[in-house]
């Protein structure tokens, strides 16, 4: 199993990290100067990062561990990086999706926040005689930013970090906690609306993202694989063609940052198309998580014949 491997590394790492912090307090560097002005969260990957700059406005420097482009499941991190989370005033995570930062914000307490704490969790998904590439730390799905009515719910509690962790701020972040949720929650209507008369019900997916959209608005997703990095069995890909046969699915979608190569196969195999649909799992290339949500929805729409 590679989870082990990677705790390893992350903890080799985060004990070079310890050195290296010390060495730069010891020789006191500018940075650590103008680091003093506004309190510094640190989002894990972007849907995180779009919550905690759209909360912590001007009052607030956000930086984010996942590169733009880069697949964020198994991040390995660097040990500026872990410098950088021992720093933070706040850390905004969702434990489950990088076990290295798992690892590293394990021993946080109140300067971490997992969003998974904040809502109501859905099962893991699982397919039958199928291992995992990686072994799971959690029993939930982590992918819970995809359902905006869960996502407006972290969004007032992360309001409430902010507030404890800068509370001569907090009237601020409550009310753009409560602004962003507003605009969370008039997208979950939009897409409530949008996808409820539809031909067909069924989502082929590229890796398993999708449950919580899945769950709220009442679709059915069926993912090629459990999680971005893992090659599906020729057995799976057989069992997926069957389904999107027999429910007459029309589209098979891919992701920005997932190679689209099976899907594509897959389609032809089942005359279908293929059309990208973002788990936000990175920064879209135009636009922010509402923007590129709506455009989701709209993809979704026309793959799955909604009126
Ligand atoms: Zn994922």
């Amino acid at each position: 199993m590679m989870s082990g491997h990677f705790r390893v590394r992350a903890v080799g790492l985060l004990a070079g990290a310890g050195l290296l912090a010390t060495a730069a307090c010891g020789s006191g560097t500018a940075e650590t100067a103008s680091a003093g002005d506004k309190p510094r969260v640190v989002a894990a990957f972007y849907p995180l990062q779009w919550l905690a700059e759209r909360v912590g406005g001007a009052d607030i420097d956000v930086s984010v561990l996942t590169a733009p482009g880069v697949e964020p499941h198994d991040l390995e991190l660097g040990a500026q990086q872990i410098a950088d989370l021992e720093d933070a005033t706040l850390s905004v995570y969702i434990k489950g999706i990088q076990p290295a930062v798992d690892d590293a914000l394990g021993q946080q307490g109140d300067r971490a926040f997992d969003a998974a704490t904040a809502v109501k969790t859905l099962p893991a998904p699982e397919h039958a005689g199928e291992e995992e590439a990686h072994e799971h730390e959690v029993s939930y799905d982590p992918h819970l930013w995809l359902d905006p009515f869960r996502l407006a719910t972290v969004a007032g509690k992360l309001g409430e970090r902010m507030a404890q962790a800068d509370p001569a701020h907090a009237q601020a972040y409550k009310d753009r906690a409560a602004k962003t949720a507003a605009d969370l929650t008039a997208l979950d209507q939009e897409m409530a609306k949008g996808l409820t008369n539809c031909t067909s019900k069924t989502m082929v997916t590229s890796h398993e993202a999708f449950g919580y959209l899945a769950d709220r608005y009442k679709l059915k997703q069926v993912g090629i694989t459990l999680d971005p990095e893992s090659e599906p069995s020729p057995a799976r890909i057989a069992e997926v063609a069957k389904l999107a046969n027999a429910e007459k699915v029309t589209t098979i979608f891919t992701e920005a940052l997932v190679s689209p190569k099976v899907a594509e196969v897959l389609a032809q195999e089942v005359h279908a198309k293929t059309a990208v649909l973002d788990p936000l799992e990175g920064k879209p290339g135009n636009g922010d998580y509402l923007s590129q949500m709506r455009q989701n929805l709209k993809t979704l729409q026309t793959a799955l014949g909604c009126a």
